[in-house]
């Protein structure tokens, strides 16, 4: 695997490595890696020649200052993993990389109601956030395919809204939510957890599952509400917990019992906040 820091170097080198046809895959994170991260590594090389992954915790996405200084950092041990998972390029970026007309300059986006739902409410400014790394790194990399977790529902459907803004040429294709064995989504926060901690959040999985295997035709607020009950503990409680229909994401209040649904839900855990969502009929 090269390691590369400068975005001019690393398109020079896929200008000069890329044969014609040849695909490119990337896989963007904050680092922190586990299994979930290496999932989507492990799809990019079977579907591109060269996979391309970006280490960078983009401080325009915190919309908690707090949050972005105890993100988690694990540089060494994530270099061995996806040394491990094969991957061909790491991309590390300084901020000065992504953002070369600093902070103040950014750029907005419109993403409409998405904006204003479930993340987008509970995190304001995220979103184009997500968007202001998520365009730049497209622009460096210019991937045939991006590779992103359906752990982050939301996260997808805002980017490729950006991505269709902004006219790329690149595909996202969503992969599938690695868990623990007590079915906790897997997530670089949870090395925050104690281990009780982790033992307690897997009740946010329960849940969604308490949802999807008891949700009936008609009103959804009484199964909601109690799904919201479910997410209080001793060290739990919950942000969010929302069935959406799972295309648009709008808020469902009457299912008819075959609309596709997505269950989502947010919860703090200490002061850790984890998020999770369950797919049902799609
Ligand atoms: P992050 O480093 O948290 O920004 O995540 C980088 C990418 O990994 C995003 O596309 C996430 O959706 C994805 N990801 C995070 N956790 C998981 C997981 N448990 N399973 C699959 N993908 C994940």
């Amino acid at each position: 695997m090269i390691l590369i820091k400068k975005a001019a170097t690393l398109r020079k080198y896929l200008d000069q490595h890329l044969a014609s046809g040849q695909r490119v895959g990337f896989v963007p994170t904050m680092g922190a890696l586990h299994e979930g991260h290496l999932s989507l590594v492990e799809t990019a090389k079977q579907t591109a020649v060269i996979t391309v992954v970006s280490i960078f915790v983009n401080p325009t996405q915190f919309n908690d200052p707090e949050d972005f200084h105890r993100y988690p950092v694990t540089i060494e041990k994530d270099v061995e993993m996806l040394e491990g998972a094969g991957a061909d390029i790491l991309f590390l970026p300084v901020t000065e990389e992504i953002y070369p007309d600093g902070l103040k300059n950014r750029e907005t986006y419109q993403l409409g109601y998405l904006e204003t739902i479930l993340e987008g409410k509970s995190r304001p400014g995220h979103f184009q956030g997500v968007c202001q790394v998520m365009d730049r790194l497209l622009q460096i990399v210019h991937p045939d395919f991006v590779f992103m977790g359906s752990k982050d529902y939301q996260q997808c459907m805002v980017v490729k809204t950006m991505m269709e803004l902004k006219g790329f040429n690149t595909q996202l294709v969503t992969c599938p939510i690695r868990r623990e064995l007590n079915g906790l989504a897997m997530s670089s926060r949870n090395m925050r957890l104690s281990p009780e901690q982790r033992d307690q959040a897997s009740t946010i999985y329960k849940t969604l599952c308490y949802v999807r295997d008891n949700i009936k035709p008609g009103p959804v607020e009484d199964i909601r509400q109690a799904a919201l009950g479910m997410l209080n503990g001793k060290e739990m409680r919950p942000d969010y917990l929302q069935i959406a229909d799972a295309i648009s994401l709008l808020p469902v209040e009457y299912w008819d019992g075959k609309q596709p649904l997505v269950i989502l839900a947010a919860a703090f855990c200490g002061n850790v906040r984890l998020i999770d969502n369950l797919l049902m009929g799609r």
